[in-house]
């Protein structure tokens, strides 16, 4: 029987390190594999770029938390989400959602526009706008981000893929927000799932790295680990230990982080210096009913907030933290705030008086007095 995720990650599925019986990896840092005198290789391995052994137990890992055939570790969630849309052809058409992680939104209307990969965005959290941006013939590929940066849209993961599947597509979910604990978009029916492992999954900040998981080991499939070991998205061995070092810990901070943000996202409701609060655990927000039923264990660590005072208010609130750190990225076991536009540029959907807050594994009352201290000033 599968194991329940809190016993696959606190043991990293148990593997034991072959040679010394080590329940902790050992870091193999070899580039090249010898072979036989019958030019035969003994583990079926034969160069680094297409064959690290590094990477295996934490694929193996994602796979058993996502339900997948096979999962990729890359060298970062960009590497992981370019090598993807990279098993397109030339003259595919992708959709994606207007609200999504913004550094791939700038790659697909330009390099990837540049190759002849067409992208229409639209509001995939909203119903019908899916229906109607998707070319039946042409488009290829759906991109699902849920919930989606900055605003937390949560799109019907099970709905995408009834509606992309007839139409001959196949469906992605950027989960990295949701952790595999949260929401399981291949059981809802999605090809693909990808995560930056940078954020939640090793929870530390001290690496870059991607996966992708897959519903079947296809041609699609065998393009994508084409593309990561001839493009050369290949993670460190280094990083590849430290990544399974910090997930076996995912639960507990998930866990933490879900009940910190929860209870900062309803204080935060009431304050007199907030405008609104968006996170899918609230009843107020636009996705929440939808987030119930799709999201389990929680509603993620990320919410972000309207200050009242507008754009310079928000920037001033930000500065006004000592506990919160001003800094992008998040899934840490610590806390961040991030003036979001400043980040985006000009091209993005985030208000400019929007600070999207990271909610780490600090106590709550420490996390709520510096953030109250810095809205009243
Ligand atoms: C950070 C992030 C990415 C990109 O991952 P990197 O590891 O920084 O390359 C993609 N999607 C989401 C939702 C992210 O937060």
């Amino acid at each position: 029987m599968e194991k329940a995720p809190q016993t696959i990650l606190a043991q990293a599925l148990g593997w034991l390190e072959p040679v010394s019986g080590g329940v902790i990896p050992s870091i193999p840092m070899s580039s090249t594999f010898a072979r036989e005198g019958d030019l035969s290789y003994r583990a079926g391995r034969v160069y680094i770029r297409a064959d690290n052994p590094a990477f295996e137990q934490a694929e193996a890992m994602l796979s058993a938390l996502e339900g997948a055939q096979a999962s990729a570790l890359f060298a970062s969630g960009m590497a992981a989400c370019t090598a993807a849309i990279l098993a397109l052809e030339p003259g595919d058409h992708i959709v994606a959602p207007s609200v999504m992680y913004w550094a791939l939104a700038a790659w697909l209307g330009s390099t990837a526009a540049r190759f002849g990969i067409e992208t229409t965005f639209a509001p995939l959290h909203q119903e019908g706008a899916l229906a109607g941006a998707l070319r039946p013939g042409r488009t290829k590929l759906v991109w699902v981000e849920s919930p989606a940066n900055p605003l937390w849209c949560i799109t019907d993961i099970a709905e995408a893929a009834a509606r992309t599947h007839g139409c001959g597509a196949r469906l992605i979910v950027d989960s990295t927000v949701a952790t595999p604990l949260l929401t399981q978009p291949l059981a809802l029916g999605a090809d693909l799932v990808m995560h930056s492992a940078t954020k939640a999954l090793n929870g530390h900040s001290d690496l870059c790295a991607g996966m992708l998981a897959t519903a079947a080991k296809d041609t699609f499939w065998e393009r994508i680990l084409d593309n990561r070991a001839r493009l050369g998205a290949i993670s460190g061995s280094m990083e590849a230990w430290l990544l399974v070092r910090g997930m076996r810990t995912l639960h507990l901070r998930v866990e933490r982080a879900c009940a910190n943000a929860l209870a900062l996202a309803q204080r935060l409701e009431t304050h007199p210096a907030i405008a609104q609060v968006l996170y899918p655990g609230l009843p107020s927000f636009e996705g929440h009913e939808l987030a119930k039923r799709q999201m389990r264990n929680g509603f993620g660590s990320m919410l972000s907030i309207r200050v009242r005072g507008g754009p310079e208010a928000a920037i001033a609130a930000a500065a006004g933290c000592t506990l919160w750190k001003r800094a992008t990225s998040l899934g840490g076991v610590e806390s961040l705030i991030e003036h979001r536009a400043s980040v985006e540029g000009p091209h993005s959907p985030c208000p400019p008086d929007l600070l999207r807050l990271s909610v780490g594994c600090e106590a709550l009352e420490d996390l709520w007095a510096d953030l109250e201290a810095a809205l009243t000033c």
